[in-house]
C-alpha cells in the first residue's frame, strides 16, 4: 500500500497522475514512442506544452496580457532572475523576509540593485507574518514569499502596492490551492515540486507590459522576454516535469479547479490544527493568524514522548513528518493531491498517543 506522503517537496502527486504518466513514458499517446523520447518541436509534444499554459490561465483565471513559462533552474533562479528582469539600474525593491526563501530571495536581489526590508519575522524564528507594512512610492518592486514551506506560515492578505510599484511573488508552496485576484500581481513564480508536478520546472507567470524597462542587458536565458518569445521553448524544455504538470493542472480542473481543492485543503488544515490546539501534547509553532495550509508546523510539548510519536506514525504508514532541521519538531505537508483520509490517519495516531 502507498505510504501517506506528508514530505515538503518534493512531494505527493495524484494517483491517476502517477498512473497516466508512467504509460507515457513507455508509450505516448500511442505512438510506439516514450514521452521523454521525442522532439520536444512535435506536434504532440506542443501540444502538451499549450495546454499545460492554458490550464494555468483558465485555472487561475488570468486575464489578458499575462504569459506562461515553464523554465528551470527551479524557484531559486527566479530569486535573481526576477530582479534581473524588473529591478531597474539603479533603481530599489523592496522585500518581506518571512524566512529561508525570502533571505534567499534577498541575497540575490542585492546584487542588482538597492533593497529595501520592509518587515521581517526574523525576530521570533518566522514565525509569524509582518502586517501593516506601508511600501514607498519609489520602490520598483515588492517581493514576498506567499507561504513560508519550513516554518508554517502564510500570507492570508496579500500585501498592497502604490500603483507604480510591481508586485512580485514566489508561491512555490501554495500556488493552486486557495482562490486569489491574479490581476494583482505583475509576476508569481512557483517550483513545481508542491502542488503541480515533479521537480524540474518552475511556472513563471508575467505580465508582458512590464518587461524590458530596467535598462541592462540581460543574458538571454535569464530574459522572459526571450522565452515568452519562443513560447517557453528557447531551449530544450523539461518535457517530463511539463507534462506531469499538465496532468495534474488537468486533473485539478476535471475534479472542479481551485474552488474545489481549497474546500478540501481547510478541511484538511481545520482537522490538523484542531487536534494540534486540543490535544495537551501538541503545540503549534506559528502565529494562530498566520498558519499555513499547506506545511503545518508542531512540537511535542513531552520531548519524552518523541519515540513512541515516531514509531507510531512510521507504523501507520506516514512518510515525511520530521520538522525542517532550522525549526524542529515536525512539519506535516498537507497539500492538494494528499487526501483528506491521510490526514485523518495522522490526527488518530496524534490523538491515540
Ligand atoms: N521558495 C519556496 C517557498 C520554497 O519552498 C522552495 C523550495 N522548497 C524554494 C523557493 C526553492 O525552490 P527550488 O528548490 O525549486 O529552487
Amino acid at each position: 500500500m502507498k505510504k501517506h506522503n506528508f514530505s515538503a517537496g518534493p512531494s505527493i502527486l495524484p494517483k491517476e497522475v502517477l498512473n497516466q504518466a508512467s504509460k507515457a513514458v513507455l508509450n505516448f499517446n500511442k505512438k510506439d514512442l516514450s514521452l521523454i523520447e521525442i522532439s520536444h518541436r512535435s506536434k504532440d509534444f506542443v501540444e502538451v506544452m499549450e495546454k499545460a499554459q492554458r490550464l494555468v490561465k483558465e485555472l487561475l483565471n488570468l486575464p489578458m496580457g499575462y504569459s506562461v513559462l515553464f523554465l528551470q533552474g527551479g524557484a531559486s533562479t527566479q530569486f535573481l532572475m526576477s530582479s534581473l528582469n524588473l529591478l531597474k539600474t539603479n533603481g530599489s525593491a523592496a522585500y518581506i523576509n518571512t524566512g529561508t526563501w525570502s533571505e534567499k530571495a534577498i541575497k540575490e536581489a542585492e546584487k542588482f540593485g538597492k533593497v529595501t526590508i520592509l518587515g521581517s519575522s526574523k525576530d521570533r524564528n518566522f514565525s509569524y507574518i509582518p502586517k501593516k507594512l506601508n511600501c514607498p512610492k519609489e520602490m520598483n518592486y515588492l517581493h514576498f514569499t506567499s507561504n513560508n514551506t519550513i516554518f508554517g506560515t502564510q500570507f492570508h492578505d496579500f500585501p498592497k502596492v502604490h500603483s507604480n510599484t510591481l508586485l512580485v511573488c514566489d508561491m512555490s508552496s501554495d500556488i493552486f490551492s486557495r482562490k486569489f485576484d491574479a490581476s494583482k500581481f505583475d509576476l508569481i513564480y512557483a517550483g513545481a515540486q508542491k502542488n503541480m508536478g515533479p521537480a524540474g520546472t518552475t511556472l513563471v507567470i508575467v505580465k508582458n507590459e512590464v518587461l524590458q524597462k530596467t535598462g541592462r542587458d540581460i543574458p538571454s536565458m535569464l530574459d522572459y522576454s526571450i522565452h515568452i518569445k519562443k513560447d517557453s521553448m528557447f531551449n530544450t524544455p523539461p518535457v517530463f516535469p511539463v507534462y506531469v504538470s499538465m496532468l495534474t493542472l488537468e486533473w485539478l480542473q476535471n475534479n472542479g479547479g481551485i474552488e474545489w481543492i481549497e474546500e478540501i485543503n481547510k478541511q484538511k488544515a481545520s482537522i490538523l490544527y484542531n487536534e494540534i490546539d486540543e490535544n495537551p501534547l501538541f503545540q503549534g509553532v506559528a502565529s494562530k493568524e498566520d498558519r499555513s495550509k499547506m506545511n503545518v508546523t508542531f512540537i511535542l510539548t513531552d520531548k519524552s514522548k518523541e519515540k513512541e510519536f515516531d514509531l507510531a506514525w512510521n507504523h501507520a504508514g506516514i512518510n515525511g513528518l520530521k520538522g525542517h532541521r532550522s525549526v524542529g519538531g515536525y512539519r506535516a505537508s498537507i497539500y492538494n493531491a494528499l487526501p483528506l483520509s491521510s490526514v485523518k490517519v495522522l490526527v488518530d495516531v496524534m490523538h491515540n498517543l
